[in-house]
Formats: structure tokens, C-alpha cells, sequence
């Protein structure tokens, strides 16, 4: 057990995954240590878009690193958007709130009709509201996934219906269930809830219609893995979000709970323990040139970034990336857009290993450096989501592109060409990354169409 510690790189020997390169956050201290094996379980990358659900530590090194010692990453630009969650306050904000989408069960979403009305919400009559979702979808309402829930929000905001600082949020209004069921009934289903968004707002959701925005929430794009839960690395791991396994399923049916106790539980000792049966391993010597090399490699990126000594911040070239993942890699995608982010990301990239500042130094506790370190991986990650988003010519699930929509707007897949896991291993010596394709087959039940309406 090492508290405290972050990997920031995979340590592979005669192509086998044996180790890993930790940094102790207190002291600085780089050091590697070793395994027969190494299981990742470091968890999805939503904020790469800067402003996600996720807590602010999380991040995609661990699976960036491994990314770049050769293991395949599969549907990176594969992102689910909540649409519970509390809008953003204004352009510092550094986090975003979720809050449970189970008020959805009672809320009616809407917005004004008319764009631009900035009446308080009270003030809008019935008639001068546009009840979208169920408008839209009228066998689910206001139940329809979280996909389709905000790609309509983010559709009236940009109408200029949207509610709020800057229009980017929506009313969920409990007004219609607390005449129905009455105040006390609802404080007794939501009203740790309610607490939370009061604490949060000011406002009281059974006096005030709730405000609520889409957010980045869950990756599940991640490193591919095989039914045994290893990657393309022998000997290397990777369970839950980090994966890219079930994790469609996990978000239209099942849960993250089921899958972490699935992969972690009743999976992974039992195939790890295959691998290990088989595999034939000796000791790793520390002087390797493999382990050197990795240590090398990590020390002297922990030493670039504190020389650079430029004049932005790690978080204001992770902020500009979130934007650019935002709009071009976002809840909609189109070819330009993508084309475009592309260009602006590698720009950025460029700018940040010349002008990105870190203060502090390496041998003390310095989340400027560790932050600056996740940022550096973060925006290569972005490239890659873009490339995947640009490459998927369909719209599918979460992915969805604009030249790829039914007349009345629903997503169009391309089975008879997209219906295959999108793999990326880094391209040789510098070129671009590779994509590699995994065709799915279907035994039991063919791809639908998902119907809403
Ligand atoms: C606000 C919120 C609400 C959610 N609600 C639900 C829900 O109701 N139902 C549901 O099914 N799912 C929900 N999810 C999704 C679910 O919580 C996650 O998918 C799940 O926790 C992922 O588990 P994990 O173990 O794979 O990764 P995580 O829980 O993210 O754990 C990863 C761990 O690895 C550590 N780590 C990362 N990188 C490194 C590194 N380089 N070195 C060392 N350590 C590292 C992280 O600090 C973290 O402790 C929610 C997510 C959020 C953010």
C-alpha cells in the first residue's frame, strides 16, 4: 500500500508489463516498483473537458502513460454527458456539481418558448413554456436517456431559450408534482437533494424551479481489453472506468457498481491468476534498461516542466482545452468542428511546453507540477478523442456527429461500416496514431434503432 503516490508511467519488460514508475507526492521521490503483473483501476477521464462531475484529482495519466507504451486505447471520443447537472456560475468555476437525475421522475424540464425571455420562472404562464422533452419524446417525457436529454437541452439553449447566467441551463420543475403529491412527500423522496442544491443555489427547489445543464459525467472510451481484462500489453490489467469494456451497457442498463465489482471481484483474480499460471517470470533487475529508461523518461518530464517557467498556468491551458473539447468533441459533433479542434489542440500543445509555468519544485508536495503533469496528458488525449470523433462517420449512442441524423433529428448509424470497437495504438516514431478495428459481431439480437418517440 503506497498512499500518496501517483504512477506516472508503465514499466514493460521483454513486453511484458512488470512494474510501474511512482511519484510520492510528499516528497517527490520517483521510484519504480515492480510486479508480476499490473492491474489499472484508475478510473475515466471526463475531465479531460476541464468542467466535468468528476472529482477534481481525477485524471488520465495512469492510462495515457500505458497508452504510450504501446497499449491499445479504444473509443476515446465515446463520452456521456448528465444532463442533471447544476449550470456553471460564470467562467472561473472550477467544478461541476451532479445532481441526481432521479428528480427527473418527478420534474417537468422546460424552457421559456420565446428566446430571449428573461422572466423569473414563476412569471411564465403555462402557455409560454415549452415542455421539450416531452414535446419531443412523448412515450418517455422526461425519462428519455441521458443522451437524448441533453443534446435537446443543449439544442433550446441554442435556440436561445436557455435559462440562467450565460443561457446554458434549463428549469426542472417540481411545481406540477408538489400540487399533486404535496411538499412532503417529495422532501421525503429527494430531500437530501434538495439540501445539496439550496446549499449550492440560495434557492429552494420547492419554491424555485431547479436549474440544470449537461455536463461531461463518464468516459467509456478507455484501453481496450480483451474478455479477460487484459490489454494489448501482456500482463497489464485494467478494470472499470479505465477500461473500455461494458461500459455501453454499463450506461444504458446496468451501473458502475456492477461493473467494478464484476471486473474486480469475480473477474480479474481468476484470469489474473491464468495469466500468472502461464507466464513464465523472472526477477526484474532495477538497472533494466527498460526501468531506466521509464525512470528516466519521468524524470526528466517532472524536470521540463519545471524549467519551462513560462507565464500561463497549467489550469488556464487545461481550461482552453475543456472549451475546444466542449465545442467540437461535445455533446454534438460535426467534421469541421473536429477538423478544426485538431489544429487548435496541437497549437495549444505547443504553446504549453513553451509557456506553462509551475511554481514550486520537484522533491516537496506540488500539485502545481502534478496538475501540470495531468494537463500535458490531457492534451494529447484530447487529439485523440477528436481523431476518433473524426473517424466514426455515423452518429452511435453518445457519439453524435451532425452530417449523421435522421430527418427528425435522432442519431443514424452506419452498421454496414462502423460497427467495430475503433482501437489507437500510438503511430511509430512520431507519426500519427494508428487506428485499428475490432469488428462486433451480434448472435443474439441485431442493432436497432433506439426509439424514443
Ligand atoms: C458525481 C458522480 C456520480 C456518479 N453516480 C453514479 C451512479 O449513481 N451510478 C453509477 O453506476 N455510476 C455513477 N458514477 C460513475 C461511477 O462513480 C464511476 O464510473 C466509478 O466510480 C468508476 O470506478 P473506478 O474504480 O473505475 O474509478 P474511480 O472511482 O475513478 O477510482 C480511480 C482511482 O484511481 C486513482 N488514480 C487515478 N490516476 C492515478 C494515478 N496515475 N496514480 C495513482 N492513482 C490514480 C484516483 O485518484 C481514484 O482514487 C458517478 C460518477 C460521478 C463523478
Amino acid at each position: 500500500m503506497l498512499p500518496r503516490c501517483e504512477m506516472l508511467d508503465l514499466v514493460v519488460v521483454d513486453g511484458r508489463a512488470r512494474g510501474v514508475i511512482a511519484r510520492d507526492l510528499v516528497s517527490g521521490a520517483v521510484e519504480p516498483h515492480f510486479g508480476d503483473a499490473v492491474v489499472l483501476a484508475t478510473g475515466g477521464y471526463a475531465n479531460a473537458y476541464f468542467l466535468s462531475t468528476n472529482a477534481k484529482a481525477s485524471n488520465a495519466t495512469a492510462i495515457w502513460r500505458a497508452y504510450r507504451r504501446g497499449a491499445a486505447f479504444a473509443n476515446p471520443g465515446f463520452v456521456q454527458f448528465h444532463p442533471t447537472c447544476l449550470p456553471a456560475a460564470g467562467p472561473s468555476q472550477a467544478k461541476l456539481t451532479l445532481m441526481s437525475e432521479s428528480l427527473r421522475n418527478d420534474a417537468r424540464v422546460w424552457v421559456p418558448s420565446r428566446p430571449g425571455d428573461d422572466r423569473r420562472a414563476d412569471a411564465i404562464p403555462e402557455a409560454e413554456r415549452d415542455y421539450f422533452l416531452e414535446r419531443r419524446y412523448p412515450r418517455y417525457g422526461n425519462l428519455v436517456p441521458r443522451d437524448l436529454a441533453s443534446r435537446a437541452v443543449k439544442a433550446v439553449c441554442d435556440e436561445g431559450r436557455g435559462v440562467g447566467p450565460g443561457g446554458s441551463g434549463v428549469y426542472l420543475d417540481l411545481g406540477e408534482a408538489a400540487a399533486r403529491l404535496g411538499a412532503g412527500v417529495l422532501r421525503e423522496r429527494y430531500g437530501n437533494l434538495f439540501d445539496m442544491y439550496e446549499r449550492a443555489t440560495g434557492d429552494d427547489p420547492l419554491r424555485v424551479a431547479m436549474r440544470i445543464a449537461p455536463a461531461a459525467h463518464y468516459t467509456m472510451g478507455g484501453l481496450w481489453v480483451d474478455y479477460d481484462l487484459m490489454s494489448t500489453i501482456p500482463g497489464l490489467f485494467v478494470i472499470g472506468e479505465a477500461n473500455f469494456s461494458d461500459q455501453g451497457a454499463n450506461r444504458l442498463g446496468a451501473s458502475a457498481l456492477m461493473q467494478g465489482l464484476a471486473d474486480g471481484y469475480f473477474i480479474l483474480p481468476y484470469t489474473l491468476a491464468g495469466y500468472l499460471a502461464d507466464a513464465r517470470l523472472g526477477d526484474v533487475a532495477e538497472d533494466a534498461a527498460e526501468v531506466r529508461a521509464a525512470l528516466g523518461d519521468v524524470r526528466a518530464r517532472v524536470e521540463t516542466l519545471l524549467a519551462v517557467q513560462g507565464r500561463r498556468t497549467a489550469s488556464d491551458f487545461h481550461r482552453a482545452l475543456g472549451r475546444m473539447l466542449w465545442d467540437a468533441c461535445g455533446i454534438e459533433r460535426s467534421r469541421a468542428g473536429l477538423t478544426k479542434a485538431l489544429d487548435e489542440i496541437g497549437a495549444l500543445r505547443e504553446a504549453f511546453w513553451e509557456d506553462v509555468t509551475v511554481s514550486g519544485g520537484g522533491h516537496e508536495l506540488n500539485q502545481e507540477l502534478e496538475r501540470a503533469g495531468r494537463v500535458a496528458d490531457f492534451l494529447e488525449l484530447g487529439e485523440l478523442m477528436c481523431l476518433d470523433a473524426l473517424a466514426r462517420e455515423e452518429s452511435c449512442g453518445c457519439h453524435f456527429r451532425v452530417e449523421h441524423q435522421t430527418p427528425d433529428g435522432e442519431a443514424l448509424r452506419d452498421d454496414a461500416h462502423f460497427a467495430h470497437v475503433a482501437a489507437w495504438v500510438p503511430g511509430a516514431s512520431g507519426r500519427s496514431p494508428e487506428r485499428l478495428v475490432e469488428p462486433l459481431h451480434f448472435e443474439t439480437l441485431a442493432p436497432n434503432e433506439r426509439s424514443y418517440r
